[in-house]
């Protein structure tokens, strides 16, 4: 028998561990730091406010409309919800802020655990931040984009519901974004995103791929812009 190259090849593979979006389960509900699973592997956050179109987008992602409700669940909605996708990779649901009929000590409360989950957590290699296309760059988004620059975390920025603009406008909305965070562009980048005509996916797809796998494994992809 000769010596067999398939070992060699396969090992290279699994290092890769390239993302199954598909696969992705239910993992667990967390409301602080110390309740998050192990900090260990690879994990993207998807944070926005309420109705930014986060669950939309994690559907659309997954194909896996039970997710997105699991985090809608009552009693789950101010939680950090974590989604398997493999042993190493997670993709975790960040509650929707910006609910006015929330009380202000439950806000500050949750504020701060969400404050020390980006600073803090070490397996966490990005944030995709959703925002309205229509409404881009509101107050809480900003404070988002201040934690998560001020911890060296990239951010990718959807810009979500872009079916609901023209062409025109929308492209124009994603320049002005993009020229507004231009001191960022190290970390932060922009896309169109809609979860409606699934548009958006392949340069979202990109970003995720890169954050969840070992980039000293896989070359760096450039971004495209939508
Ligand atoms: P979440 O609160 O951020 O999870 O937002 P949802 O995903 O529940 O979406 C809020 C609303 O926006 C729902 O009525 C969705 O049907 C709608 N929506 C979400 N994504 C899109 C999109 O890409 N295009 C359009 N036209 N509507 C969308």
């Amino acid at each position: 028998m000769t010596d067999a190259k398939k070992p060699t090849e396969s090992s290279d593979e699994s290092r890769l561990e390239r993302p199954r979006y598909q696969a992705a389960t239910f993992l667990t509900s967390a409301s602080k730091l110390s309740q998050c699973p192990p900090d260990s592997g690879w994990e993207v956050a998807f944070a926005g406010r309420s109705n930014a179109g986060k669950s939309s987008a994690i559907n659309c992602l997954t194909g896996n409309r039970k997710l997105a409700r699991t985090s809608k669940t009552p009693g789950r909605t101010q939680l950090i919800n974590f989604f398997q996708l493999s042993d190493t990779q997670r993709l975790v649901d960040l509650p929707g802020y910006g609910f006015a009929k929330v009380p202000l000590k439950v806000k500050l409360e949750w504020t701060k655990h969400l404050e020390a989950y980006l600073q803090e957590r070490q397996s966490l290699r990005g944030l995709i931040l959703m925002m309205d296309v229509r409404r881009p760059l509101q107050e809480f988004d900003h404070t988002m984009l201040e934690w998560a620059i001020a911890a060296e975390m990239p951010v990718h920025i959807l810009l979500t519901k872009a079916d609901k603009l023209k062409k025109g406008p929308a492209k124009s909305t994603l320049l002005q974004v993009r020229g507004q965070l231009a001191e960022h562009q190290s970390l932060v980048s922009v896309q169109l995103f809609s979860s409606l005509k699934r548009s958006g996916l392949d340069e979202l797809h990109k970003v995720l791929n890169r954050w969840l796998t070992d980039s000293s494994v896989l070359e760096p992809e450039t971004i495209e812009s939508c």
